[in-house]
């Protein structure tokens, strides 16, 4: 095995994954394990020995690795390379970029999940011949990144585009994770679509009483699959609760047209991705009643759950300058 193996990483609150791939960006091996929630020293450590293990797995040793790229939820500083404080990890201040480097002597790149996500599908994507590009996911959160006139934008600290927390409901009535009233991550991702349902329940009960997902009393309860799946059967309250949703997905990708002005947008995320017919199409009608820039073409992920690991491959490559530079 020649010297020309990266690593991509994604780390989000549940779960970190590790992948090796040649020069051409080919997953070439891969890993995933419990994200650590012992200590911030625990993190790099984890990730460094899946590195290790790879590298073995696949015939090669550390001296084959170019590169080590990291996609992460956040917050982040990435001038200092570091996850500040991750939301649903018990966490702060974890060190990222400075322990690979010197673990590995390797250059290592740190941006946000979803910024490797866009990064991933401009360069092994459908992204390729766009300019002007938007990667959305709809998952337990919301989140994006963005291309405009060919640049990936990061922000001040690298935390740009918290799209899932722009507001779509004046009246502001469901509370988001953060705390916040109205946002969209609140009415329609994977953690949102419970509270949704549990306001249209109050909002007309005897539809739920109907309804199959009554049988779990409190809608709170409910999992977004469980809405999902009742949806699918024909559940009458579970349509309503999926149709209110997507018109919350309308708004929110509507503003993200309004903002960016994309050529393109790609939607992934497992409630996106597992329920495209629900999602993604009525979201792609109804757009255009809040849109008033040129609606473009919106499409799902081709790269599917591997979107943001094919980001971090691309950086690790060094196929992305990346507008902030981490002071040393
Ligand atoms: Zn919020």
């Amino acid at each position: 095995m020649g010297a020309g193996l990266v690593a991509g990483v994604d780390i989000g609150a549940t779960y970190t994954r590790v992948v090796l791939a040649d020069e051409k960006g080919r997953i070439l091996d891969r890993a995933k394990f419990e994200t650590p929630r012992s200590s911030r020293e625990a993190v790099p450590a984890s990730i460094a020995s899946a590195i290790r293990m790879l590298l073995k797995r696949v015939g090669g040793s550390e001296r084959d690795l170019r590169g080590i790229g990291v996609g992460s939820i956040g917050p982040l500083d990435v001038k200092r390379g570091v996850i500040v404080k991750a939301a649903n990890l018990p966490l702060e201040n974890v060190p990222i970029v400075e322990p690979l480097e010197s673990e590995f002597g390797v250059t290592t790149y740190l941006v946000n999940d979803c910024v490797a996500a866009v990064i991933g599908e401009k360069h092994m994507g459908a992204g390729c011949d766009h300019d002007n590009l938007v990667y959305i996911t709809i998952s337990t959160g919301i989140g994006g990144g963005v291309y405009v006139d060919g640049r990936v934008l990061l922000g001040k600290d690298g935390n740009a585009h918290e799209i899932g927390h722009m507001v779509v409901d004046a009246e502001g009535k469901l509370v988001c994770g953060c705390g916040r009233r109205g946002h969209w991550e609140a009415y329609s991702s994977g953690t949102g679509i419970p509270k949704l349902a549990k306001l249209l329940a109050e909002e007309n009960p005897g539809l739920f009483e109907r309804s199959v997902l009554a049988s779990k009393g409190d809608p709170l309860r409910l999992t977004s699959k469980d809405v999902y799946d009742a949806a699918k059967a024909g559940d009458a309250f579970a349509r309503a609760v999926v149709e209110e949703a997507a018109r919350y997905n309308a708004m929110g990708v509507a503003n993200v047209v309004n903002v960016y002005d994309p050529s393109l947008i790609t939607v992934g995320g497992s409630v996106a991705l597992n329920n495209v017919e629900l999602v993604v199409e009525p979201l792609k009608k109804m757009v255009h009643e809040y849109a008033v820039n040129r609606v473009p073409e919106i499409t799902v992920t081709p790269l599917g759950d591997d979107v943001g690991l094919y980001g971090a491959i691309a950086l690790a490559l060094g196929l992305e300058e990346l507008p902030i530079k981490r002071s040393r």
